[in-house]
């Protein structure tokens, strides 16, 4: 590691801020000598912040219909090969009860942008969570809505809203989505859901089709300057029936060492070790966690839908994946000296700015 490259780390350790030509030369300086490094102080700091818990997430994947065509994305519109689901409320209060009987004091519902989910329907499902469980925190991933449905979801009892920026490059964002998306509609939202008072996650793909190192310090000086309280950030992997099929996956060696600086950047956020990082290594999730991540999301999805939550190929469902196996997850973080803790897990604001 050249001597440049042990400042830009001390100096990102001291100051938790890089301009964003530090960033590129940082991601481009990236090997197995500088991960090292980068994951020690990563893991020193959360370690600080948060000891050794591990706070889980119980994934509710309600609906895999969606009107967007993101070209990434395996349940995009046009996809015909996909087989369409949604989840009525019922099954969802179902999931949640599961859950909770696990230890989850959590529940993140993601889906499609599927217009069964008015906001009277999600309005009645989140009063009805909480009111069930007034202990738990509900996390809404549901793509972009206005900023009066964002308001209404918010007042009715949901916490925290998760809204990956995908790229905060606007020429790069506009290669992996269709015209009609658009760049300014989905930093506006993610503005409009801070300013509604929810905690808010954005994040990316890493090793999606045509990124750049240039692009990579954009989403680092983009997450430097929003502050999101979670971060989630994951490999892109490709699916067949989408026009990316032939692009190559991220690789989870940049995904890692992301994951380190990120929680250098913002040393008290919610940093998951995402499914597809589980999903292109065995050792994923522990990987993600040792490079300074503190938060799994295992999947409580019923059984019958699990597998057709499809968003790239050969996607995890079962095994540690599936929140019926929490245990062996358990045994696996306590292996390598971490310990999955009941909690809601909110973040513990260290650093204001
Ligand atoms: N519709 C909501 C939204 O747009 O935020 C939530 C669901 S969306 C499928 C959740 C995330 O999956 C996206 O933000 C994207 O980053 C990720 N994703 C989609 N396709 C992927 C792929 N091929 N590889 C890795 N991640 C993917």
């Amino acid at each position: 590691m050249t001597e440049r490259v042990q400042q830009l780390i001390s100096r990102l350790t001291e100051f938790h801020s890089l301009s964003e030509e530090s960033y590129r030369e940082l991601i481009d300086a990236c090997s197995p000598e500088t991960a090292q490094v980068l994951a020690v102080e990563a893991d020193r700091i959360r370690r600080g912040i948060y000891g050794t818990d591990i706070y889980i997430r119980g994934l509710i994947e309600i609906s895999n219909i969606c009107r967007n065509d993101c070209r990434y994305c395996g349940i995009r519109r046009s996809n015909t090969n996909c087989s369409r689901y949604h989840l009525p409320p019922e099954t969802i209060l179902r999931c949640v009860a599961l859950g909770y009987t696990l230890g989850f004091r959590t529940f993140v519902l993601q889906g499609g942008e599927d217009p069964y989910y008015t906001d009277d329907l999600l309005v009645s499902l989140i009063r009805s969570i909480k009111s069930a469980h007034p202990d738990c925190a509900v996390t809404l991933s549901l793509g972009e809505r206005g900023s009066e449905s964002f308001r209404r979801l918010y007042e009715a009892g949901a916490d925290r809203y998760l809204l990956r920026h995908e790229t905060a490059d606007e020429a790069h964002y506009n290669l992996l989505h269709p015209p009609e998306l658009s760049f300014r509609h989905r930093m506006d939202c993610l503005t409009a859901l801070r300013e509604t008072g929810y905690q808010v996650g954005c994040g990316f793909m890493v090793g999606s089709p045509y990124q750049t190192s240039a692009h990579l310090a954009k989403d680092l000086k983009f997450i430097e300057t929003f502050r999101p309280e979670m971060c989630g950030i994951g490999p892109f992997i490709p699916h067949h029936d989408t026009p990316f099929a032939a692009f190559p996956a991220g690789t989870v060696s940049m995904t890692c060492y992301l994951l380190s600086i990120i929680r250098l950047i913002l040393p008290d956020v919610l940093l998951p070790a995402t499914t597809a990082l589980g999903t292109i290594h065995p050792a994923g999730r522990e990987l993600g966690i040792q490079s300074g991540a503190n938060v799994v999301m295992p999947n409580l999805s019923p059984e019958d839908t699990r597998g057709r939550y499809e968003l790239y190929d050969n996607k995890l469902c079962t095994g540690v994946e599936s929140a019926d196996h929490l245990n062996e997850l358990k045994q696996r973080m306590d292996a390598i000296g971490y310990r999955i803790v009941v909690s809601r897990g909110d973040v513990r604001r260290t650093v204001h700015a």
